[in-house]
């Protein structure tokens, strides 16, 4: 009895030394392993192609210098103090007019919109000049960055505002804009949308669309080929004098929908010296289930309201919210996660290389994975990288200076030209 209780005392304290020992190591190495992907992080320029914040900073009481409760629905996924702790260095902020009528009223009110998110966006640097400032050009965002303030660049998501008249393009650049996404979700005078239900016919870039192909290129404006349709995508490779951007997009060999670049697009997208930005938005990530019940509410819901994003009044916008939310709790989503968004990186990483691939969340504006739902929580993508065996040059390229060598390019071709 005595020599079995002697071995059974041993054999538990042999067992708690060997779990304690391991379980220490483990936290060691993940501690370490922490602080070097924190190390690496901060190191590196990281920036992000597509936030939709600009439309919080029209509502009224909600201030993007203070930090709000991750939490909160209201909150939103961006403000200037989160985005410290994230380690979020540059943003690209979306002035995104979403798709009207193309009538002189309609150009009006878009270019009207334009401006009033331009206003807002130039206001939140004067409010926070501590916190924040306007950036044009690599240069700007490198220095912003070591001034330890974050650096807001600003790109148009919708070709839409500038109408048919090309003038307007000069005067939203000598607002600050530096990047144009041809079109939304609908086709408009530019191009064809990849996600355009009621015109499916593909028609790809209109003469007016190379004629604005050709203005951002002579003005030094990113062309931003997210939401294009492939044949709008392939006819802007054939006119463009510069690399594109595709800001926010996914991977079509990995989830099959229009929005994302096939194999073929992104091996052309190389070929011209681009890259593509990974967004966050799950459905782009991963193909969700079908379920029949979920999308015939998501209508009914889209018949009461219209578009989110063209609802002003808070109100609605707090009712709409809560019913949206209501249809998600009964007929739940399984969100796309950390490794799901990694695994687009890698996807592009494979077939084209490092140098062709970056990140752009969609943030405020649909973008939200399980393990980075908002942008104090970007250290994640680091990790799963550095977990993955990215070295630091790999992680750096693919957080900032594959768009910042594409950016640069793009500024010495407009200055070549001049
Ligand atoms: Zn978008």
């Amino acid at each position: 009895m005595m020599k079995r209780e002697k071995f059974i005392v041993m054999f538990s304290l042999l067992l708690a030394c060997g779990v304690l020992f391991s379980s220490c190591r483990v936290k060691r190495g993940s501690e370490a392993f922490r602080l070097k992907a924190r190390a690496i992080h901060d190191r590196a320029l990281t920036v992000d192609t597509h936030i939709d914040t600009p439309m919080h900073l029209l509502r009224e009481g909600w201030k993007i210098g203070e930090r709000h409760d991750p939490s909160q629905r209201e909150s939103g996924k961006v403000d200037l103090p989160r985005m410290a702790e994230g380690g979020l260095d540059a943003a690209f902020f979306a002035v995104f007019v979403g798709q009207g009528e193309r009538t002189p009223e309609g150009y009006a009110r878009a270019e009207e919109r334009a401006m009033t998110l331009l206003d807002a966006i130039h206001k939140m640097a004067e409010d926070y000049p501590q916190l924040v400032e306007i950036a044009t050009s690599p240069d700007d965002a490198y220095r912003i960055e070591k001034e330890g303030k974050r650096a807001a660049f600003i790109g148009m998501e919708n070709g839409y505002p500038i109408g048919k008249d090309l003038s307007l393009l000069e005067e939203y650049y000598k607002r600050g804009i530096r990047y144009l996404t041809l079109c939304h979700t609908q086709d408009n005078d530019l191009c064809d949308s990849s996600t355009d239900r009621q015109n499916p016919e593909d028609n790809g870039l209109s003469d007016f669309g190379k004629e604005v192909v050709a203005e951002c290129n002579r003005l030094g404006v990113i062309v931003d080929v997210s939401h294009i349709s492939d044949k709008s995508f392939f006819d802007v490779l054939k006119v463009t004098k510069a690399p594109v951007v595709a800001s926010h997009s996914g991977v079509r060999v990995i989830c099959d929908v229009q929005r994302n670049l096939s194999d073929e697009m992104l091996k052309q997208l190389a070929l011209n010296g681009g890259v593509i930005q990974v967004c966050f938005v799950s459905s782009y990530l991963k193909k969700e289930k079908p379920n029949p019940e979920r999308d015939k509410a998501f209508e009914a819901l889209r018949e009461k309201y219209g578009s989110r994003r063209d609802i002003r009044d808070e109100a609605t916008l707090a009712k709409m919210r809560e019913e949206y939310a209501a249809i998600l709790e009964k007929y739940p989503v399984e969100r796309a996660t950390v490794k799901d968004l990694v695994d687009h990186i890698d996807c592009v990483v494979k077939l084209v290389g490092v140098d062709y691939v970056g990140i752009g969340t969609d943030f405020d504006g649909g973008g939200e994975v399980d393990g980075c739902e908002e942008v104090s929580q970007m250290l994640r993508i680091t990790e799963e990288l550095l977990r993955r065996g990215y070295s630091e040059e790999k992680i750096r390229k693919i957080w900032g200076g594959n768009l910042m060598r594409v950016f640069r390019k793009i500024i010495e071709i407009a200055e070549k030209s001049k």
